[in-house]
């Protein structure tokens, strides 16, 4: 089949990668031919953004998306002559953190308390509510951390307030975790799901670092559990294709954080760590071929992500176990510019690997 990506970032270029040996081709719509997918199928790259979409759809048999910040008119305009997987709904409520909550309440699954901001005094009323510490959050298009701010005192609300620049917002009670997990899970056009392990996620300044799969110590209840909201959610929202569910470990069970409506960074050790890996799987699911499957190849997995500048990949080249994936991006600082994937058959093992690898993590 031929899939039209709306994006041509490094998660569209490991979607080609992957896809091509199963037969698709791709088409990506980008703002230049520098991107990250650009040399792995057709750029739709032209000036106009209407033409540049227009050609992308007479293109393709599918489209995907690489971010929740895509445009829901957009995709329900495509949506009359092509097929867009995951669909509008999915994609409208994952774009808006208050819709995101509101579901999780509506689904009895657990989430912060949270209150939506619009005015001064609308946070004014939500910390009196909540109470301190608390985060403040832009309600739609914050990543790797942007756009929060962390109020600890009240003196704070008119600086955190002003900090949004008069965007909605949303505040939600700061949950003290032990960990930060994310589940991943594929659903087919069929009805068909698949999950991976919990993972692991370590971030630092907002950013995710390390993640390693499968999650330590964690109760087969706990995997059921988190499998639980999962299903709520794939099937509420009728989703096909890749779900990622970030979460927080308490001392009380689960919180879920937020999810995304796509492959995720802390999925991607799956390319050598899973039997299928998360962008196969995404692939799988909107094109209707059977999901594959899950298992890890080994008994552990690891991913380092490489932010800001190469480093040193002689170290990575050299190891038996490790993978090298680079996205064709220039080094900028906080940029995500590739990442490391090792397999391992022991702990022991996978933490010697990633000890080897410590000049690609922050000290
Ligand atoms: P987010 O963009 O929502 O994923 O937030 C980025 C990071 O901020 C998360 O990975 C957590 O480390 C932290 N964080 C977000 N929301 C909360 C919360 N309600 N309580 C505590 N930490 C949070």
């Amino acid at each position: 089949m031929k899939i039209g990506v709306l994006g041509a970032g490094q998660l569209g270029r490991m979607m080609a990668i992957s896809g091509y040996p199963l037969n698709h081709q791709f088409g990506f719509s980008g703002n230049s031919n520098d991107e990250p997918s650009a040399l792995l199928g057709h750029m739709f790259a032209l000036e106009d953004n209407a033409d540049n979409i227009e050609s992308l759809v007479v293109f393709a048999d599918v489209i995907t998306y690489e971010s929740e910040n895509t445009d829901v008119e957009i995709v329900r305009e495509i949506n009359k002559n092509v097929p867009v997987y995951p669909g509008e709904k999915s994609l409208f409520i994952t774009q808006h953190r208050g819709r995101e909550k509101a579901l999780f309440d509506q689904l009895n699954i657990p989430c912060a308390p949270y209150q939506m901001v619009n005015s001064l005094t609308d946070l004014e009323r939500a910390v009196a509510k909540i109470g301190l510490p608390a985060i403040l959050k832009t309600a739609t298009e914050g990543y790797d951390g942007k756009g929060q701010f962390l109020m600890r005192s009240k003196d704070q609300i008119k600086e955190a307030f002003e900090s949004m620049n008069g965007v909605e917002s949303i505040l939600e009670g700061f949950v003290n975790f032990k960990r930060e997990l994310s589940l991943i899970a594929v659903r087919g056009t069929d009805n068909d799901h698949k999950y991976y392990p919990l993972v692991e996620n370590t971030h630092h300044n907002g950013i995710l670092r390390l993640t390693i799969a499968p999650a330590q110590n964690i109760d087969v209840d706990v995997q059921k559990t988190a499998e639980h909201y999962m299903q709520t959610l794939l099937d509420e929202m009728d989703h096909v294709g890749v779900l990622t569910i970030e979460l927080f470990e308490t001392e009380n069970g689960l919180v879920v954080n937020e999810m995304a409506p796509r492959v995720h960074n802390s999925g991607h050790w799956s390319i050598e760590g899973a039997n299928t890996s998360q962008f196969e799987n995404h692939i799988r699911a909107i094109t209707g071929m059977p999901l594959g499957d899950t298992s890890l190849t080994h008994n552990f997995s690891a991913m380092v992500n490489i932010i800001g500048k190469i480093g040193p990949t002689q170290i990575p080249l050299t190891m038996p176990n490790a993978n090298l994936h680079l996205y064709d991006k220039d080094g900028r600082a906080n940029r995500k510019l590739g990442h490391i994937n090792i397999t391992a058959d022991s702990l022991a093992d996978l933490e010697k690997s990633i000890e080897q690898l410590k000049d690609f993590l922050p000290n």
